[in-house]
């Protein structure tokens, strides 16, 4: 293995507070990374940084970790532009949302599959994400749900069965039987191929208690639950998710002051996810009053053919930062180790020795340009795992 080192950085965020300014971020002015390997092996300013075998000007431009996306949804076939062309036109839609999603995935031969995912996954990595979560839920077959997750685990670790994101269309008149199958022979077929179970917990798919009995049947079967909470309406997912002590509660946009408080006193972080809301027009969550109470607050794409399709980090920094309320720091902290909690990892999200060498470089000298000059690809390199593939 050889040595690298990234030198003439600007800002670096470090997301170590113990590091530079010593805030949230741990900024470091001036400063120099170096990479050995797949890891991050020191960090500080550039004029003490050790002799490495090779060595990158970073220009005085900015570095920051690699954007960890904690929420996508990205095996699927089809699209659905009528859907949103018709929405944003103010006209009215009758074709089946989702379900339009799950006739054409299942229609999709597991290669078209394949090369979907691939595709969008390129895309997220020029613009920056270095990790990223994704789920089945366009299936809603044992077998196509597992097909589903097998094509995901060949792309990453992160990967989330929902079998419950709505009754599968079979099931239309017997929701007790599919919250059976999701819990019975699809979870067998599933979990060996996940490493998560999630449930869509809101009304007109699973109500609490039968999200409940989902995310119960999973942890028995050994996968971790996260949960697609309170985005349209107030409801029970929120506490329930800190209850069974779920890594992430998502979307996050509906809460009373209880469901405030029980994300503030338990260990389930808030991710929220403004490409839904900017792609339907609904109110923005209000990451200002979680991040004042003491939660722990994510922010990713939600990265899906319906409600939100962007694959874009920096694009949710700026909606964050401009309509949720988030300092830039903030957000940009959200997108990073935000999004590492809300996965509950620890060796990315950060750039401190021992951390995954996963990095980013802006064209610009500061990570605040991210929500500063919105909608410009500011993304001029991307390192994973020690090897620069931007
Ligand atoms: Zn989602």
């Amino acid at each position: 293995m050889s040595s690298t080192a990234i030198t003439n950085i600007a800002t670096l965020v470090t997301n170590d507070p113990s590091l530079g300014d010593t805030s949230p971020l741990g900024k470091v002015r001036d400063a120099a990374v170096v990479i050995d390997g797949d890891r991050i092996v020191w960090t500080g300013e550039s004029s003490k940084a050790p002799a490495t075998d090779n060595r990158v000007d970073a220009g005085g431009r900015a570095v920051l970790p690699g954007f960890v996306d904690s929420h996508s949804h990205l095996v699927f076939a089809g699209d659905r532009t009528e859907e949103f062309n018709a929405r944003m036109s103010g006209r009215p839609y009758s074709a089946g949302g989702i379900r339009t999603t799950v006739a054409a995935t299942r229609a999709a031969t597991d290669g078209e599959l394949e090369a979907n995912l691939t595709r969008f996954l390129a895309e997220a990595l020029r613009q920056g994400t270095t990790t990223f979560e994704t789920k089945s839920g366009y299936g809603l077959t044992v077998q196509d749900e597992a097909r589903a997750l097998r094509v995901a685990a060949a792309h990453t670790d992160e990967v989330t069965y929902l079998g419950a994101h709505i009754v599968a269309p079979e099931y239309a008149e017997d929701p007790a039987g599919y919250v059976a199958l999701v819990t019975g022979e699809m979870l067998d077929a599933c979990a060996p191929h996940a490493r998560w179970i999630d449930v869509f917990c809101e009304k007109g798919a699973f109500d609490g208690d039968q999200a409940r009995a989902i995310l119960t049947a999973g942890k028995a079967k050994g996968l971790h639950p996260r949960v697609h909470a309170n985005q349209l309406s107030y409801g029970p997912g929120v506490q329930l998710a800190v209850e069974l002590d779920a890594a992430s509660a998502d979307h996050c946009t509906h809460l009373t002051d209880a469901d405030v408080d029980a994300l503030a006193q338990g260990s389930t972080v808030a991710t929220l996810l403004p490409g839904a809301e900017f792609s339907t027009r609904a109110e923005w969550p209000d990451a200002r009053r979680l991040l004042d109470a003491g939660v722990t607050v994510a922010l990713s794409t939600d990265c899906n053919p319906g409600s939100s399709f962007t694959s874009s980090v920096p694009f949710c920094v700026a909606l964050a930062v401009r309509d949720m309320g988030m300092t830039p720091d903030e957000a940009v902290w959200s997108a990073t180790a935000g999004g590492a909690a809300a996965l509950r990892r620890t060796d990315i999200g950060r750039l401190t020795p021992g951390a995954r060498a996963d990095l980013t470089l802006l064209d610009a000298p500061s990570h605040v340009h991210l929500a500063y000059r919105p909608g410009v690809p500011l993304v001029s390199g991307v390192w994973r795992s020690g090897v620069r593939v931007v």
